[in-house]
């Protein structure tokens, strides 16, 4: 084995016994056929398969494949929808849009390709390739969601950081017919045994070669947000008038506020008020 092959043997080894360790790694996402994992995978976004799943048996019942979906009144989906899911008039719309370029372009079928499912609204490269791996057994790149970025960072397959980089680091260490499995198996792990907090790392069967093992709390997490300190400023127009009103508080000593006194021979500069006492006093 050459010294290049040897972190790509590693890691295909630590996936095998990941695989053996959750032999019914699946998506959780409850659906009969490809039309049902395209739209439960868009409402997937930003929340659980869990709640996904206590709304897409009635969303189905109602409306049954992309043409009952393409005449659904956004409105009347969104409601449903609103029901469990966050994002509801987005994801409404989303997927009544999407049913409607299914219907369309493709003869009311889900397409084959990452290429024409990116196009649908609310697909992106996630998503596609969810469908085509799931559903068609041919995803063109590997599902990077938050467990699979969380767990190839812990097990030291990369140290990239953002999905897309994470996504060629895990194509390049893999074979293209492992990459669906591949992140069924990661986000099975993730869900039951490499939690983001507190990692069961004591019960986890490749702990012997993990190089995050028992020290992995921080690694893979998401960095937590900074605070930045606001500073509040008056508006333009409150900042000039109390400039203003400054300005009136603080009265300049100007030549006005002086009169030349003459006395006797002399000539000097007084306030205002002292002359106007002297000349009353009769003094001089
Ligand atoms: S040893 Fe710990 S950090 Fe490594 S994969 Fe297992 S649970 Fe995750």
């Amino acid at each position: 084995m050459t010294a290049t092959n040897q972190p790509r043997a590693r890691a295909q080894e630590t996936f095998r016994r990941l695989r053996v360790i959750h032999p019914d790694a699946h998506c959780e996402l409850d659906h009969v056929d490809p039309f049902q994992l395209l739209v439960a995978t868009v409402l997937s976004a930003q929340t659980t398969d869990v709640l996904v799943n206590q709304i897409t048996p009635r969303l189905f019942a109602r409306w049954p494949d992309a043409r009952a979906l393409a005449s659904a009144p956004v409105a009347e989906v969104a409601a449903l929808l609103r029901e469990r899911l966050g994002m509801f008039n987005q994801k409404g719309k989303n997927i009544v849009g999407l049913a409607k370029k299914l219907v369309e372009k493709h003869g009311g079928e889900v397409p084959r390709t990452l290429a024409e499912l990116v196009e649908l609204p609310g697909v992106g490269r996630k998503t596609a390739n969810v469908v085509l791996g799931v559903a068609f057994g041919r995803p063109e790149g590997v599902v990077v969601d938050t467990h699979v970025q969380r767990l190839s960072q812990r097990l030291g397959w990369t140290t990239e950081q953002k999905p897309e980089t994470i996504e060629k680091a895990l194509c390049a260490l893999f074979p293209p017919e492992d990459w669906n499995m591949l992140s069924l198996v990661l986000i099975f792990h993730g869900r039951r045994v490499c939690f983001a907090k507190k990692p069961a790392c004591a019960a986890c069967g490749v702990n012997d070669v993990c190089p995050s093992a028992f020290a992995a709390e921080n690694v893979g997490r998401k960095p937590p947000r900074k605070r930045t300190a606001v500073v509040i400023e008056p508006a333009p127009k409150k900042k000039a008038a109390a400039k203003k009103a400054t300005k009136k508080a603080t009265p300049k000593k100007t030549a006005a506020n002086t009169v030349v006194v003459k006395r006797g021979g002399a000539t000097r500069i007084a306030p205002k008020k002292a002359a106007a006492k002297g000349k009353g006093s009769g003094r001089g």
